[in-house]
């Protein structure tokens, strides 16, 4: 009998290698007890969270709590079907209703989680004979919904306006496209030039998909994202988004106003083929939503928030992901996995938890520390994690040999 897990062999060792190296397993945390959006109790030790997508600070807010225990008493605790059988209930209507007033759109769909939003999504509107043009540096559930249908791919080069243009000349005038971009990248924290991508898209005649899982609730006078921001909602034709970032909850969605998109429900299968949210989940998610868009000084200081932290990084001398803060995402890059391990732990013991990324996860093969804001980070914690990571960078003798 062949091991089909001995493919995993190298991957196995080098963690072991890394555990052995006296580390902790960074992929492995738990968080004992959560405190509110920006602490919770890990190893015993209260901890500044700077790693989490809770932009808005949503997951305590009094009227999403009261929201979900009220539809846990009415409806229980599942649906125990897929939305196309017993499991639309009327919770999945409200959420919908409420995506269609936050984004002034036609038609709203929700699935299971953001990652088979787009797994459905991507999958179901390019089919054989179609061609999908994406960012190379796409979301995993964006690829994956490539692969799951059966339309050709093609890459363009990261946020290169240039590339995107090159490659749709070179495709048939005639076929279906489909052109993917992301408001922001989640790893490095960039923003796309969705003005001027969208324009490129529609001068080749491909239909535009712009998914906002870190834009929504935090770019634009609506918070609708960074579509909204750059003034192209009425050209773009999906926008895909997440419950569990800004919403604070799980689930995905898609929102458009093309006449046939309501036929989703019927050919999309992880739609279809999967039970639907739970009525407290839908609940909670539809009154986070609807309070988002009344969250204009909630946005304007974590746009504060980001800005300090970015300057601050910079200042202490870590090399950053962007040049100035473009999003709630401010990603350090640091030479290896061995570096990046040993200040992640020192930040933790420090009292603060930053996510850590690696490739396949990353760009360009690199090792980052991503830190995200919170809209609920005061002052004072601001203040707190710069001293923690100066702290963290010295005892790791890692900001004096940048400076050398
Ligand atoms: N799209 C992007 C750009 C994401 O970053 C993520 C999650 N990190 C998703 C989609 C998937 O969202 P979810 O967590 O709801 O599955």
């Amino acid at each position: 009998m062949t091991d089909l897990f001995s493919k995993f062999d190298a991957l196995i060792a080098e963690r072991q290698a890394l555990l052995d190296s006296g580390v902790r397993d960074p992929f492995s945390l738990v968080m004992e007890q959560v405190v509110s959006p920006t602490e919770a109790i890990i190893s015993g030790k209260r901890t500044i969270l700077l790693g989490t997508y809770n932009y808005m600070g949503m997951t305590f807010d009094p009227d999403v709590i009261a929201a979900g225990k009220k539809a846990l008493d009415e409806y229980g605790s599942g649906t125990t079907g897929s939305r196309v059988l017993n499991g639309t209930y009327q919770g999945h209507r409200e959420v919908e209703d409420a995506l269609k007033d936050f984004y002034g759109t036609d038609h709203a769909i929700v699935f299971s989680t953001g990652y088979q939003a787009n797994l459905g999504v991507v999958s179901t509107l390019a089919a054989k004979g179609d061609y999908i043009i994406l960012d190379a540096d796409s979301h995993a559930s964006i690829y994956d919904g490539c692969y799951l249908g059966n339309a050709d791919i093609v890459r363009f080069r990261h946020n290169s306006v240039e590339d995107l243009d090159k490659r749709l000349g070179r495709l048939p005038a005639e076929a279906g496209k489909l052109v993917i971009l992301e408001g922001v990248y989640s790893m490095l924290g960039d923003i796309a030039p969705l003005k001027e991508m969208v324009a490129v898209a529609k001068k080749h005649g491909a239909m535009v998909l712009v998914d906002e899982a870190h834009g929504m609730g935090f770019f634009g006078e609506h918070g609708r994202g960074v579509f909204e921001e750059a003034g192209v909602a009425d050209q773009v034709d999906f926008v895909v988004g997440t419950f569990s970032k800004s919403v604070g909850t799980v689930g995905g969605f898609c929102v458009s106003n093309h006449p046939k998109f309501e036929v989703l429900r019927l050919v999309c299968r992880p739609y279809v083929f999967t039970a639907s949210l739970p009525p407290s989940v839908v609940a909670t998610a539809a009154t986070s939503i609807r309070k988002l868009m009344h969250a204009g000084e909630k946005r304007a200081h974590l746009w504060k928030n980001s800005r300090r932290l970015h300057h601050g990084l910079r200042d202490l001398g870590f090399a950053l992901g962007t040049e100035t803060a473009q999003s709630a995402i401010i990603a350090i890059i640091l030479p290896d996995q061995e570096t990046t391990v040993r200040l992640w732990q020192a930040l933790l013991e420090l009292g603060l938890y930053v996510n850590m990324a690696r490739p396949p996860a990353t760009p360009a093969g690199m090792y980052l520390l991503r830190c995200s804001l919170c809209a609920e980070h005061s002052d004072e914690q601001v203040d707190e994690i710069l001293e923690i990571f100066a702290k963290a960078g010295a005892a790791t003798g890692y900001l004096s040999s940048r400076a050398a």
